[in-house]
């Protein structure tokens, strides 16, 4: 998906990295907003693929999976017919060295 520079700020704004000796081991923790289907979610001010919430006044609005973004930056894109799976079980941890690609079925 593309982000802005705006999204990605406040992506990073939105997570708690271990010290830098960690990074790989430790979990990652998002400290944002979490959807129901997505988790840790961030909002995107435009439609993406994905659930899609309506604000008051007609403002319209979507979540973007925090963890899609965070392997994003890392490693490029996650396609339509891939999906994250998480490996260390955390549910607020968005750390891409804890998440591998998997077929989506
Ligand atoms: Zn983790």
């Amino acid at each position: 998906m593309r982000l802005t520079f705006r999204e990605v700020a406040s992506f990073w704004a939105a997570v708690t990295k271990p010290a830098i000796e960690y990074q790989e081991s430790a979990c990652w923790l998002w400290t944002g907003a979490t959807h129901p289907a997505l988790g840790p979610a961030l909002r995107v001010h435009r439609f993406i693929d994905g659930p899609v919430c309506r604000m008051p006044r007609g403002a319209v609005f979507s979540w973007a999976s925090a963890r899609e973004v965070s392997w994003q930056l890392a490693h490029g894109v996650v396609h339509m017919d891939q999906k994250l799976v998480s490996t260390c079980g955390n549910d607020l941890c968005i750390n891409p060295a804890h998440m591998v690609l998997a077929p989506l079925v």
